[in-house]
């Protein structure tokens, strides 16, 4: 029978788990992921990626190698989110209308998404410069979340709650040290997938890493079946992302260093107040029907008030490997992969190959 290598990964958000799923599927691995909270647990603000809307519109810009991560993750959940597809109940396929106060910058990134065009000036809402529209998918965090797990877990990997406070911990006893196994021992890599706790965890302790609080509401409208997105001169983004459940996701704001854990009243009421000049669809049918509609229509429609605290990183993703030696002797690749920001779900797949990659190229460096 094949030696498999023992590798650990530190996270279960949606970074930890599909890198997880990347290598444990890859075969020659058997994985095993440590995490402080699961994607089972109750929504949690140490826990980013329950918060997510979430939709695959990438802010890659100019930057080529985000381009690259965004666009494999595109193909992959496209194929996933096929009709009859692995994981079609995860997604919603949808046409997304974007709305620019300043014209667009760099469009790279969105120009090569399905059914790309401009929109005509006459039909932009005032005060926007330039508008486009594309076919792109949403994703259902909660949902998708429970479905890498499950794959992961169907795959062979295993799954173990726990803290890590020092890298050298799991470096030097594995995973085996959360589970009380009597006999450990050190795992050929470990794979560092902690999201903002990459600014605490000790032997990373990464001060270019800091939050990006969002804050959203959550509405019922199943009728509601695109994405709309404007944003302001002052750079604030409004926008609506429907769910395949008919769950909608209403943002946004974006707050550098904000660690506020729990949403503020005032930003709910001015979020509400954006999303339905947005989008007055939002407002039940059969009131449209009757009467102009008017904001306190969502208050019935409203599920729950969130936020999320992105796990931003100066100099974008971190990518790259490690060795932690173990009491001085055996070397052990250590491959970072945090620092999504605002873009974790659109680029997962993307920086999970890039960090198999590394795996593969430092284990064959330690033979
Ligand atoms: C309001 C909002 C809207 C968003 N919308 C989108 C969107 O539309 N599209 C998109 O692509 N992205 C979106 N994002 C961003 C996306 O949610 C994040 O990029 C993504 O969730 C980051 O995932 P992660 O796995 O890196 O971190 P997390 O989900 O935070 O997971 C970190 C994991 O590491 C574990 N961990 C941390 N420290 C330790 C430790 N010391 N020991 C053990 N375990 C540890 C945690 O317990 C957890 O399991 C949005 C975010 C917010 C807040």
């Amino acid at each position: 029978m094949q030696d498999l290598k023992q590798v650990v990964v530190i996270g279960a958000g949606v970074v930890g788990l599909t890198t997880a799923v990347r290598i444990q599927e890859k075969g020659g691995y058997q994985v095993e992921i440590v995490a402080e909270v699961l994607p089972s647990d109750p929504k949690n603000i140490k826990y980013t990626s329950h918060w997510a809307g979430a939709h695959h519109v990438s802010h890659a810009g100019a930057d080529v190698r985000q381009q690259k991560m965004d666009q494999e993750t595109f193909k992959t959940m496209w194929e996933l989110s096929a009709p009859g597809g692995l994981a079609e109940g995860c997604f919603l396929r949808i046409q997304e209308e974007e709305y620019f106060a300043e014209p667009i910058a760099t469009p790279e990134a969105l120009q090569v998404m399905p059914d790309y065009k401009l929109l005509p000036s006459d039909i932009l809402p005032p005060d926007c410069a330039e508008g486009i529209s594309f076919t792109t998918l949403t994703i259902d965090s909660p949902v998708y979340l429970n479905y890498l797990l499950s794959r992961f877990l169907a795959a062979g990997g295993s799954v173990v709650r726990g803290a890590v406070q020092h890298i050298a911990q799991v470096v030097e006893g594995g995973v085996g040290i959360f589970n009380g196994r009597k006999v450990l021992s050190s795992p050929s890599a470990v794979i560092v997938c902690v999201g903002l706790g990459a600014r605490t965890l000790g032997g990373v302790e990464d001060k270019d890493v800091y939050p990006i609080r969002g804050q959203t509401v959550l509405i019922r409208a199943p009728w509601i079946k695109f994405g709309r997105a404007i944003s302001s001169k002052g750079g604030l983004w409004t926008y609506i992302i429907p769910r395949r459940s008919g769950d909608i996701i209403v943002g946004g704001i974006k707050v550098d260093n904000d660690w506020y854990p729990t949403p503020r009243h005032e930003t709910t009421q001015d979020i509400l107040k954006r999303g339905f000049a947005l989008c007055p669809e939002l407002a039940p049918p059969e009131i449209r029907a009757q009467r102009e509609p008017v904001l306190e229509d969502l208050q019935p429609i409203i599920i729950e008030e969130g936020c999320g605290l992105r796990p931003a990183r100066k100099g974008g993703i971190r990518l790259e490997v490690e060795w932690a030696s173990v009491q001085d002797q055996k070397k052990v690749p250590v491959v970072f992969n945090y620092g999504h920001g605002g873009y974790g779900y659109q680029s997962s797949w993307g920086s999970a190959t890039l960090a198999l990659e590394l795996l593969e190229q430092a284990l064959a460096e330690s033979k």
